[in-house]
């Protein structure tokens, strides 16, 4: 049977989501703006700020905080 996935523990899921969002949180913390609010306004204006390659962080509520790059779909 062709095995798809590598078979790996919780350990290594665990480690390498809090690996990634530290290396990506890390990297923001110097960014060119942040957006507060994901809402409509928010999100048109995170488009337009990765439209015209900015770096930009966004927040939503005041429990979340998200990275985000020139990658967001226009
Ligand atoms: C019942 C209802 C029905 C509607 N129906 C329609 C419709 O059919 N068609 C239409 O075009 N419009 C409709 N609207 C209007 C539409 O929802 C608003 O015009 C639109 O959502 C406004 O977008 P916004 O991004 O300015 O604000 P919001 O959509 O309010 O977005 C603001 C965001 O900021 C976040 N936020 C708030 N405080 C903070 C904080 N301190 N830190 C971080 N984040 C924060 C909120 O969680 C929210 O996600 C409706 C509105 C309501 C209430």
């Amino acid at each position: 049977m062709i095995q798809k996935f590598s078979l790996v523990g919780e350990k290594e899921v665990t480690r390498a989501i809090v690996t990634e969002f530290t290396a990506q949180f890390a990297e923001y913390v110097d960014c060119d703006c942040i957006v507060i609010g994901g809402g409509p306004s928010g999100v048109m204006a995170g488009r337009n700020l990765a439209r015209a390659g900015k770096k930009f962080s966004s927040s939503n509520e005041i429990t979340t905080l998200e990275v985000d790059s020139g990658s967001v779909a226009t």
